[in-house]
């Protein structure tokens, strides 16, 4: 199959606010090494982690293509590629995926094949259900082992990962205490099993949770916002609770002293999706579990709004503007 010498992809040359999102055109990938394989995109998650590598919190080099998973097909691969052909449709993990098309060049990454009659809705679901699936999927079975009958603090509960939080938790018998900052966000984890909800923007949380816990407090808080948020996770804790913080969404928690630890003996972790599929057993055994779990009906996914890839900005602006819940997707142009 022949490829166009050109292919639109959005990139930032440097770090900074929306402004330095550029939708463009650029050299299409070419296979140059024989593990290469390249991948024209069809549908390509959004997630949250785009805003930590545009405003430099994550460091990546320059220009940078954004994105982090897709679904699509296979359209070129080098000759040492014996795990995919040409054609095969697969959903996978990799950056740059924001783009027609993207060069993979290790044929050991992280893909599940689809079937050839793959539909293009089939393409949207697989394209942007693994990164903030499996991340909910991997912490609480890894980062915090929840079990049935504790109580658990959800941020950002109508979120991307959120969603997917409030769902697996309430499955293994855990009581949710879901937070978010609006009552149709707090509706949304209703829906999906959260026994409790707190409007953090209008209650005391850590008043409302101890009310909750009989004044025992939480087992865990898994905490994706960050900054402001971290004084309200620890205090909200329990005596050996164990405090998931997992993301940067209001900015990157302020250092702080061990000390603050100490009172409870808290638990505290930083965790990444990626340290818990790095190995192919691993990343067999959660996507298909994760897989499962959805085609069973024990967890619900959609995607709540597709954008197309050109209006990336409009979608980043929604998801740092907290105006969003569940997923969004770009569409990309064929
Ligand atoms: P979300 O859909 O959860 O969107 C972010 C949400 O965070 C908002 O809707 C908002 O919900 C809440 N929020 C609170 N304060 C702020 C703020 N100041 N600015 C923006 N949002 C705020 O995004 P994702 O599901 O894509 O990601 C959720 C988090 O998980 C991110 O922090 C992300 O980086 C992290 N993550 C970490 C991974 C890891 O491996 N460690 C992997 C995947 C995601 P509300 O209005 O209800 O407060």
């Amino acid at each position: 199959m022949s490829l166009p010498s050109t292919h639109h992809v959005v990139l930032h040359e440097e770090n900074g606010e929306y402004e330095v999102i550029k939708y463009t055109s650029v050299p299409t990938p070419t296979i140059t090494t024989p593990h290469d394989i390249i991948v024209k995109n069809a549908y390509a998650g959004i997630n949250f982690i785009e805003a930590y590598f545009r405003k430099g919190i994550y460091k990546a080099p320059l220009p940078y293509i954004f994105g982090r998973e897709a679904s699509g097909e296979v359209v070129a691969v080098g000759d040492a590629v014996n795990n995919l052909s040409v054609g095969d449709k697969i959903a996978y993990l990799s950056p740059g995926t924001f783009a027609q098309y993207t060069k993979i060049e290790d044929s050991h990454f992280r893909h599940i094949k689809l079937p050839a009659n793959a539909s293009d809705e089939d393409l949207k679901i697989y394209g942007s259900v693994f990164l903030q699936g499996l991340t909910a999927l991997t912490f609480v079975h890894e980062a915090y082992p929840v079990q049935a009958g504790e109580y658990i603090l959800v941020w950002a509960a109508a979120g991307g990962v959120g969603k997917f939080l409030v769902q697996l938790i309430s499955n293994l018998g855990a009581n949710v205490i879901a937070l978010a900052s609006t009552k149709e966000k707090l509706d949304i984890a209703k829906d999906l099993g959260a026994k409790y909800v707190i409007n953090y923007k209008e209650e005391d949380v850590v008043a409302r949770v101890k009310e909750i816990t009989n004044g025992e407090g939480v087992a865990a808080s898994f905490d994706s916002v960050g900054k402001v948020t971290f004084e309200t996770s620890l205090n909200a804790l329990k005596r050996k609770g164990t405090f998931v913080s997992y993301g940067n969404s209001s900015g990157p928690v302020t250092p702080f002293p061990l000390s603050v630890l100490t009172p409870k003996n808290v638990r505290l972790l930083r965790p990444s999706l990626n340290g818990y599929i790095e190995t192919q057993q691993e990343w067999d055994f959660y996507s298909k579990k994760l897989l499962e779990l959805i085609e069973q009906g024990k967890v619900k996914f959609d995607v709540s709004k597709t954008y197309d890839l050109k209006d990336y900005v409009q979608a980043a602006k929604d998801l740092e503007g907290q105006k969003t819940t569940g997923k969004l997707t770009l569409k990309i142009p064929q």
